[in-house]
Formats: structure tokens, sequence, C-alpha cells
């Protein structure tokens, strides 16, 4: 594959920075990778494990003559990093981010983003419940979507190059409004996580009651929304806080259906639950008939207990 920018910067070194650059490597795309972290550890790590070529000391040294700049620091910390770097960027630079989240990710960037050099911001929907740079790996966002949500008089060149980046990555890209993708996003992913680390802490609570039965019988259900619930709590705390009004509005739709369910069961409304589920289930086959998980059962891990 032919080298698509010559100096490519990773700011923040986890999971989604950490595989952007074993696939870099993998494919060619970069001739040189530098990566910089906070900690002299991570960036100890990421030079060892390889996915970067160097790293810096400082964020302004890191970004200094790059091409491709990528922020891949937790959305909390993006203003504070933008602010470091923005009198630093080559005139004619590419400067993306992967933040969950992106109308806050905008707001707080863009002010620091001098003339000359091209903000488009980005949102890969790949990840694992895993972070940090030994959690990456090249194949992460191969077949997933990655979302580009480029601000109005976007440079039409800069941005179909960062769509080919991505695409060489192995994505596939798609381009949307920030606001509409903090809302898709609030659906498809903020308000699940919430689900699922209020159940088990629910779970949690019982657990001290029934002496760790709802650990040791774990089934199918349960054992899901624990992966979820692993999830770096930086990571979504900041997603929360910085995707309020989109993850209330789902919530609050999410609170009212979760009522008429429980009503349908206190009056034993067979009917009703039935075609709730069913409609549900339509929809899982619609995720696997557009490639987006496996049909095998239980993801694929086998049996499940119940
Ligand atoms: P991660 O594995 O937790 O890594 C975050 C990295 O950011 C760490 O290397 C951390 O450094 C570094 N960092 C934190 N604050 C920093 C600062 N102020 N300056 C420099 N480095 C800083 O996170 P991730 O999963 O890769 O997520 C990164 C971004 O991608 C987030 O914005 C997240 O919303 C988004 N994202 C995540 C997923 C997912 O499923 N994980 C999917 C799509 C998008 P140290 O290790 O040195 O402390």
């Amino acid at each position: 594959m032919k080298v698509m920018y010559d100096k490519v910067t990773l700011i923040g070194l986890g999971l989604i920075a950490s595989s952007m650059g074993h696939a870099m490597k993998k494919i060619g795309l970069a001739n040189e990778i530098v990566g910089f972290s906070q900690t002299k550890e991570t960036r100890e790590i990421s030079l060892d494990i390889g996915f970067v070529d160097s790293v810096a000391e400082t964020i302004e040294e890191a970004v200094a003559g790059a091409d491709l700049i990528v922020l891949s620091v937790p959305v909390g910390a993006m203003a504070e990093v933008a602010k470091k770097i923005g009198p630093k960027l080559k005139l004619g630079a590419t400067i993306t981010d992967v933040g969950s989240v992106k109308k806050s990710v905008i707001d707080m960037v863009k002010p620091h983003i001098p003339a000359g050099v091209h903000f488009i911001p980005g949102h890969p929907l790949a990840g694992t419940e895993q972070s940090g740079p030994k959690s990456g790996f090249p194949e992460l966002f191969k077949n997933r979507w990655c979302i580009l949500t480029p601000l109005e008089n976007c440079d039409e060149e800069a941005r179909n190059k960062l769509e080919k980046y991505w695409e060489a990555l192995g994505a596939n890209v798609e381009f949307m409004d920030a606001e509409h993708h903090d809302l898709v996003l609030a659906v498809t992913s903020h308000a699940p996580h919430l689900i699922a680390y209020t159940m088990v802490g629910v779970a949690d609570d019982l657990g001290r009651i029934t002496d760790k039965e709802v650990i040791n019988f774990s089934a199918a259900g349960f054992r899901d929304f624990t992966r979820i619930a692993a999830s770096d709590p930086t990571m979504w705390r900041d997603v929360f806080l910085n995707n309020k009004e989109a993850t209330l509005e789902i919530l609050g739709r999410f609170t009212e259906e979760l009522f008429d369910l429980q009503r349908a069961i206190r009056r034993g409304d067979g009917d009703q639950l039935f075609e709730y589920f069913d409609r549900t289930r339509a929809i899982r086959r619609s995720i696997i008939d557009a490639g987006q998980d496996t049909e095998a059962a239980n993801f694929g891990r086998g049996s499940v207990d119940e």
C-alpha cells in the first residue's frame, strides 16, 4: 500500500491509537509514526511494542512537522490537548480525533486550530472493553464504521484523503452532522452502556445479599452486561458528561418503555411481551444481515447457560 501521510502523530496511546499504529505499520500507510501519551510508562510500553517508531517527551515536540495528528485521548482531555498543540501545528496538516462524542469535541478543539490546518472530527465505531497500549490490534477497524463529521467549509482534498485513510485501515466511512452523530450514538452505544453499568451495579448489591450467587451462576445475559460494564471508567464518564442531552433524551424514552413492559408483566399480558420480543429479535437479524455481527450462537463463544 502507498504511504498516505509522511509523518503521523498519535496523541494518547490506548486501545484506539495502538490499533491505528499496528494497522498503519502492517499496511505501510505512514513513513513515520510518532506517539505521545501523558505518562512515561505508556510511552515506553508503546515503543517496546513497536506500534510507533518513536515517542516524544513533550506533546509540542510530538506534533512538530506532522502531516496527520490523531487525538486519541478521553473526550474530557481534548480541550487541554488542543490548546497545547494548536500553535505548533504545521500549515496544511490534517488533525482528526476519535472521540466517542462529536459536538462537544468540536466545541473544545476548533477554537485552538489555526487557519490553514484542516480539522476533521471522526469516530471509529470499533472498540473492546479493554484499554491501554497493550490492548490494540491491527484488525480492530476491519469492516467497522468510521463516522466523519466535517465542519462547514472543510477542505475537500483533506477530507477525501482522510476518508481513504480510514478505508485503508479497513473501515467503511460515513459522513454525518455532529449533532446527529451524538443522537445516533446515544441510542446505539451510550444509553446501552449506562444500562449495563446499572444492571451490574444492581446485581452486585444483590450479590451481597445472596452470597455471591449472582457471580457464581452468572448466565449469558448478565455476562454480556459485565463485559460492557468493564469498559474504561474515564472514557465513559467523559462520554456521559459530554453527550448529556442526547443520552438523557434516550434514557427518558427507555424508562417509559421499561414501565410499559413492567405493567405488561404485572397484568400478565403475554401478547404484549411476545410482540415486543418478536420485534426486537427482528432487529438482531437485521444487524447480522448488515454484516455487523456474527450469526453464531452466543457470539460464537460456544454453549449458553440458559
Ligand atoms: P484508552 O485505551 O483508555 O487510552 C487513552 C489514552 O489517552 C491513554 O494512553 C492515556 O495516557 C492518554 N491520555 C489521557 N489523558 C491524556 C492527556 N491529557 N494527554 C495525553 N494523553 C492522555 O482509550 P481508548 O479506548 O483508546 O479511547 C480513546 C478515545 O477514543 C476516547 O476519546 C474514546 O471516547 C474514543 N473511542 C473509544 C472506543 C472504545 O471502545 N474504547 C471506541 C471508539 C472511540 P496514559 O496511559 O499515559 O495515562
